[in-house]
């Protein structure tokens, strides 16, 4: 079991650890923190009152329970779900399915993209343009995998050429791909390159139906990224056996002794010639792949891999072009923008991986470090040269799960690509961890997060942008919530040390905090991007969620809603001396008070209020007339009123209490602009 190939894949899946998601740990410890603040205020309170005020124990202990409910942000986890939710929603638009719901905020803090090259930076549109033999160099023209398009010698059209034709029936037939043509529209099934290998071999007048007929296939040796090559076995109608080999270039050289000549007869291997050849045209960015043959010996039935290890005879060599996605260049942009370091790893040649990253825009395109390489680092070395490389060729899935604990290890927050089922650790290892949708495997798709459903790079970049919403959605919508759970406790706590009784009950701190405030704090999930997100660097891993600004906003309003709450109060007992209608108005005051700061917090970072965030989203509208409808029902229906106990309000109070919001969002514009004042004086 453990020792099969899929044994220790799933021992290396078991033995990587996925991490938690930043705001996981932070909501647990943030959630612990306040419980335990609760708890021991709740003691000190109620000992302390027994000792030393005059309350009763029965008074004393509704008011604990208050403090409880108030101190709690009750809604908190129901804002948290749907803003996620509502994430989820956008990125399956985008064409990225999350598969588990915290990643979406992972995603808005991505540092590194590692990502494949063929068919996600690439567009995996593949068309063999160059073919080498030993005395002679092709061009191919024609464009896509159209049948239309030749074989050309300086030039001039050729066919019927001994080697060009062998090289064409090799390419043929070690090749699993096949090409419909569907309403005009050629459609390929199967790896695209070997597509464009089948298309080749018919513009130099190869017969498919013919060969794979008179050459069946008896054997084969399957492609996989470790071996770097395939084979095939057929036999002619005589029962004579004869392999064809196609792979990385280097990797068939070395099993080639000898070349294929102009004549159709066999020479010595010039090595240095084919490795000029080789790197001119990966220089260039095309995917070059090398062609050979293996005469076997009469009646062989079996392809034994020790075996093909010599004794083979080259061909030649095919360039294949396949040019970058025009929406992956701008969207690498556009992480660069971002601060995020975009870096590719693939399985191809060091110089074509080079000369794709330049075309894409990669940062560090000269530098590109090899598989080979990678072996001989240790895991410091790797360390100080993975922050700095951006360009990774002839690796293989292995390597992918060493470079994530490197760059997490350099702080990184990691998004990671990956198709095979060995990626599969590298995947489930990553923060975010991406699989392909279209050529990804079920493997990659279990152990990954989010699912590419077109494979794009540019998708990963859209998710990116959509993580940073949904993070800075999230921070509106605690700022906008700790406040009135701040604002209701210090009211308490207030109200207990100057003696008086409890300006909101339990039962209405809870109506405030499950049914108001939700309401109101889950238009905040819909809020579009702000114009800048992809401006700004990713925010570190360790960010909290409370800070700055955040923290001074949550006190100053709790204050604001204080005030609010006691001077509502007063004035009622005052005038009237009726609890039950004081704390009808401070209820009512208080929700329009969140009313009104709900539109300080739509821009929590951006200067001012503009007339769009007055007028608001339908969102907004909608949830505020809910809001209204629900106090009034609250304040005015006999059912609500002996449920809450709550009593009819006149029109002059509830004046009062739209004033009060009022008061609070100039107030908060006023600390705006001379926060701004400050900022712009500072620097
Ligand atoms: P990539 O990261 O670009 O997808 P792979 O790991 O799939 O790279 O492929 C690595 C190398 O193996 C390629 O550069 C190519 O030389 C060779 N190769 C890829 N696919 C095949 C195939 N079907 N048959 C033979 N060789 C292949
Ligand atoms: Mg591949």
């Amino acid at each position: 079991g453990m020792h099969t190939e899929i044994g220790r894949i799933s021992g290396l899946l078991a033995d990587t650890t996925s991490l938690k998601t930043p705001l996981l740990e932070q909501m647990d410890r943030f959630a612990r923190g306040l419980s335990l603040i609760v708890i021991v205020a709740g003691i000190l309170i109620f000992f302390g009152g027994l000792a030393f005020s005059g309350l009763e124990f029965r008074e004393l202990f509704m008011a604990v329970v208050g403090l409880t409910v108030a101190a709690i942000p009750e809604g908190l986890p129901a804002i948290l779900t749907i803003t996620l939710a509502i994430g989820v929603r956008q990125m399956a638009r985008r064409k990225a399915v999350v598969r588990r719901m915290p990643v979406i905020e992972t995603l808005g803090a991505v540092s590194v993209i590692c990502s494949d090259k063929t068919g996600t930076l690439t567009r995996n549109e593949m068309m063999v343009t160059t073919a080498v033999t030993s005395g002679e160099r092709y061009e191919i023209t024609g464009e896509g995998y159209g049948s239309d398009g030749m074989v050309c010698r300086e030039g001039q059209p050729v066919t019927g050429d001994g080697v060009l034709a062998e090289l064409a029936r090799a390419a043929a037939l070690c090749n699993d791909a096949s090409i419909v043509g569907k309403d005009g529209q050629p459609s390929i099934h199967g790896d695209p390159m070997e597509a464009a290998l089948k298309v080749f071999a018919g513009k130099a007048e190869f017969d498919h139906v013919d060969s794979a007929s008179a050459w069946p296939r008896v054997d084969e040796v399957p492609f996989d990224t470790r071996i770097r090559f395939m084979a095939t076995l057929h036999h002619d109608h005589h029962g004579h056996g004869i392999a064809y080999l196609k792979g990385a270039p280097e990797r068939i050289l070395a099993m080639c002794a000898h070349q294929v000549s102009t004549d159709g007869g066999t020479e010595p291997l010039s090595t240095e010639h084919w490795e000029r050849i080789i790197t001119e045209m990966a220089s260039e960015g095309l995917r070059v792949l090398a062609l050979a043959r293996r005469p076997m010996a009469k009646g062989s039935r079996e392809l034994v891999l020790e075996e093909l290890e010599q004794g083979a005879e080259l061909l030649g060599v095919v360039g294949l072009l396949d040019p970058p996605r025009q929406e992956a260049i701008r969207a690498i942009k556009e992480c660069h923008d971002a601060g995020i370091r975009v870096k590719m790893i693939t399985g191809d040649h060091a110089l074509t991986a080079g000369a794709i990253a330049r075309k894409l825009g990669l940062r560090n395109a000269d530098r590109v470090l090899t598989g080979k390489e990678l072996d001989d680092l240790d895991e410091d070395q790797l360390r100080s040269l993975a922050g700095e490389v951006d360009v990774f060729a002839r690796t293989s899935p292995e390597h992918k799960l060493r470079l994530v604990k490197a760059l997490q290890a350099l702080h990184g927050v990691v998004a990671m690509t990956g198709d095979g089922v060995n990626d599969a650790p590298a995947l489930k290892r990553a923060d975010v961890g991406i699989a392909m949708g279209v050529k990804g495997s079920e493997a990659a798709r279990q152990a990954s997060s989010v699912v590419l459903l077109d494979d794009n790079f540019a998708s990963i970049a859209a998710a990116v942008r959509e993580g940073r919403t949904v993070y800075t959605n999230l921070r509106k919508g605690i700022a906008f919530m700790l406040p009135i759970n701040g604002g209701e406790s210090v009211s308490l706590i207030t109200a207990l040390l100057l003696g008086l009784t409890l300006p909101i009950s339990a039962l209405q701190i809870l109506w405030v905090n499950m049914v108001s405030s939700v309401l109101l704090a889950m238009t905040l999930a819909f809020e579009p991007p702000e114009p800048g997100v992809m401006r700004q660097p990713p925010r570190p891993r360790d960010e909290s969620l409370l800070k700055g600004f955040v923290v001074w906003r949550v006190a100053f309003v709790s204050l604001l809603f204080l005030v609010g709450i006691f001077a509502a109060w007063f004035w009622v007992m005052h005038r009237h001396q009726d609890p039950v209608l004081a704390g009808t108005l401070a209820v009512n005051t208080l929700v329009a008070m969140e009313v009104f700061y709900l539109f300080a917090v739509r821009y929590l970072d951006s200067a001012s209020i503009t007339l769009r965030g007055v007028l608001g989203t339908p969102v907004v509208l909608a949830a505020i007339a809910a809001v209204v409808v629900l106090q009034l029902l609250f304040t005015y229906l006999p059912w609500f009123q002996h449920t809450f106990t709550t009593t009819a309000l006149s029109l002059e109070q509830l004046a009062f209490s739209v004033v009060a919001g009022v008061v609070v969002l100039v107030v908060l514009e006023l600390e705006t602009a001379i926060r701004n004042r400050v900022k712009a004086v500072r620097g």
